[in-house]
């Protein structure tokens, strides 16, 4: 699949559109997790790992993600809705109790807070239920590519857990270009902020519809 080119200068992309071509990047982002699973030979997380959906209510998510993701939110019935947007304000009040607040974790793209939350209840993603992601198919794009190594414009991350001594025997995935894609179709929405994943569900939750592709 060729690399998506963003719609430029295009009076008729609306939002529609938009998520159009979030969903061809993430079926891009599919085929680069495919390559890599394909070379190594197997999944790279243990079955039963969930780790690192306990640390991440903080984690910044682009406008453009949460439209994907609102879709994924509102196909639940309303008694999970509720389940996810109450564990959701639990993490937003023990942040805010703890002197967090909304702007503060957008200016250090939450890297304080995650480090407060550590371990504690409040840092699971809300939108973790019994050990299993609720919104998978729509879940951000960090969240797919992690655990597998990732180029991120500064240096080769990976999960500490996998790829272990091989990180550098694999071509990484380009997240720095996903997600400078991921920015520029927020833009394309009028969104440029990034929001806090317990703040971000709590709205998601809030508002009515849904923007289908
Ligand atoms: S969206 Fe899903 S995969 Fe991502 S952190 Fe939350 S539960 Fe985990
Ligand atoms: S990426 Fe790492 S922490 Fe997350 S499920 Fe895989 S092995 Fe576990």
């Amino acid at each position: 699949m060729q690399p998506i080119e963003i719609q430029k200068d295009n009076e008729d992309a609306n939002s529609n559109s938009v998520v159009e071509q979030y969903r061809h990047l993430m079926r891009e982002v599919h085929l680069e997790t495919q390559r890599l699973y394909k070379a190594r030979g197997n999944f790279p997380c243990p079955s039963t790992c969930y780790d690192c959906c306990r640390n991440t209510a903080t984690m910044l998510i682009s406008e453009i993600e949460g439209q994907d993701l609102k879709v994924g939110l509102k196909k639940h019935p309303p008694e999970i809705q509720e389940h996810i947007r109450k564990k959701a304000e639990r993490s937003v009040r023990k942040l805010e109790q703890i002197g967090f607040s909304h702007e503060r974790m957008t200016r250090d793209a939450g890297m304080e807070s995650v480090e407060v939350l550590k371990g504690k209840p409040e840092a699971e993603c809300p939108m973790l239920i019994g050990g299993v992601c609720s919104v998978y198919e729509h879940r951000p794009l960090i969240c797919r590519v992690w655990g597998y190594p990732i180029d991120n414009g500064r240096e080769l991350a990976c999960c500490r857990k996998t790829f272990i001594g091989q990180r550098r025997l694999y071509k990484p995935i380009d997240y720095a270009r996903y997600w400078d894609t991921c920015r520029d179709l927020s833009e394309k929405i009028g969104a440029e902020e990034k929001t806090p994943n317990a703040y971000l569900v709590v709205r998601l939750l809030s508002e009515e519809g849904v923007t289908e592709g």
